[in-house]
């Protein structure tokens, strides 16, 4: 039977994100925007509250609550600023949870445990100065040696790039395979910052998710041990995709949360504002623009809590995953600039916080497959030229009590 229903955790959960971030950190956000600071100090105070682990099973330090669990931390996080989401999406989705799928018991208790505790930070690092979409295009390789990896590369556009302690990285083992463009000669590894020639920098000219660290790094014939190779050699291209799965759910969460805030601060400004000497909101084209920010951001929760019941589950949800992202963060966009609009010349100036809105929701429109991508998979779904086939990891089934 559908349940529209939050469990009484979940609802406590909600709360408690919305009480800390509403407090901690929205007060200050505007400042750390315009400073383009990267405010190190709330991820302990996001370990305390097991977000940093939110999903992952209590046996490797996580706090064992369910997928919606992450939607609902996601939309949360985004409602205050989307660089706190960013760190959900890229240490919980697509590290940890790739390792819960993917990693060997001994990556487990050395990297999952310390990273779902917050002792670690954690993130992934697929793209490069060369090749965004076009994954198969990347040019870092590893070259065995022994009992070791010898990975040379360079990486960029990569979320906490500069802060992360471990990386997921990917990398060409095979070099015939790479001439090819195959992608079964990529493989996936676990990179600390740590390692000899691992060097890192902050990219300082992005414009949005100025609280956020986005970053590059090079690896100069870094050695990395071969238990560090995540999954067998050759199957790094289906963790890459995999660790999206995760990574977007987060994403379609967080910009339905940004929707919501932008709804919230139109419908505050239409009731303040007055023009030919009635509140704006009694215009019927501002009317418009509010009604469908409310429509875009119901729709959007019901795409994300879908896929989150999916993965539940333990089903496949590469489909409604992607669905769940490319909408909401389409719709946040729209949202985002209607909102804009809905202040005037008040929206052009960071006095009020939907420019910075403006600014967040655009990544998200780029990042973890752009709007083209998607929109070429699911109209492939439909056109019978693609179907997602088993693969030999997926993420196990939440296994707890639901209420
Ligand atoms: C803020 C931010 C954070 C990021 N964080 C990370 C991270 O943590 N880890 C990571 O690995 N990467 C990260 N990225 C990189 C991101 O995933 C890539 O930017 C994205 O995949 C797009 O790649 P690209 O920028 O190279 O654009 P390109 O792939 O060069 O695309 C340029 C344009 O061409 C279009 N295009 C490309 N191919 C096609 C096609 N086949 N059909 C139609 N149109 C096409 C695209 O849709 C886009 O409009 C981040 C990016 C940003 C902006």
């Amino acid at each position: 039977m559908l349940n529209f229903d939050f469990s009484h955790d979940h609802e406590l959960l909600e709360q408690s994100i919305r009480e800390w971030a509403g407090r901690e950190v929205a007060p200050r956000i505007h400042d750390l925007d315009r400073a383009h600071q990267f405010d190190r100090g709330v991820l302990p105070q996001m370990a305390s509250l097991g977000l940093l682990g939110i999903c992952v099973p209590v046996d490797y330090g996580g706090a064992g609550m369910d997928y919606i669990a992450l939607g609902i931390a996601s939309e949360e996080l985004e409602y205050v600023d989307t660089s706190l989401r960013v760190i959900m999406s890229v240490h919980v989705g697509l590290n940890c949870l790739t390792l819960v799928a993917w990693g060997t018991e001994d990556q487990k208790q050395r990297y999952l445990a310390p990273q779902a505790q917050g002792r670690k930070i954690a993130t992934y690092a697929l793209t490069e100065p060369s090749a965004g979409s076009d994954a198969r295009g990347i040019q870092s390789v590893a070259i065995r040696k022994g009992d070791r990896y010898v990975l040379t590369g360079e990486k960029m556009w990569i979320s906490m790039g500069d802060v992360a302690d471990n990386y997921l990285v990917f990398a060409w083992t095979d070099l015939e395979k790479k001439k090819q463009r195959d992608p079964s000669g990529m493989s996936a590894f676990i990179v600390e910052r740590a390692f000899k020639g691992f060097s890192s920098g902050t990219l300082k000219e992005k414009w949005g998710i100025l609280a956020g660290n986005t970053g590059f790094f090079k690896m100069e014939e870094v050695e990395v041990p071969r238990e560090n190779l995540v999954g067998r050699e050759g199957e790094g291209f289906k963790i890459a995709m995999f660790a999206l799965d995760q990574g977007r759910y987060t994403v379609a969460a967080g910009a339905t949360g940004l929707i919501r805030a932008c709804r919230d601060a139109s419908v505050t400004y239409a009731k303040a504002r007055k023009a030919f000497g009635v509140e704006i909101g009694s215009h019927q084209l501002v009317k418009e623009m509010i009604a469908k920010m409310e429509s875009d951001y119901q729709a959007s929760r019901l795409l994300w809590l879908r896929a989150g019941w999916l993965k539940n589950g333990g089903r496949r949800n590469t489909r409604e995953t992607g669905l769940a992202k490319w909408f909401a963060t389409v719709a946040s966009e729209r949202a985002a600039g209607d909102a804009v609009q809905i202040h005037g010349a008040n929206g052009y100036s960071d006095e009020y916080p939907v420019g910075r809105y403006y600014r967040n929701c655009k990544g998200a429109v780029i990042y973890e497959g752009t709007r083209e991508i998607h929109t070429i998979m699911q109209a492939d779904y439909l056109l019978g030229y693609r179907t997602d086939r088993p693969t030999r990891c997926e993420l196990p089934a939440w296994e707890g009590s639901a209420s």
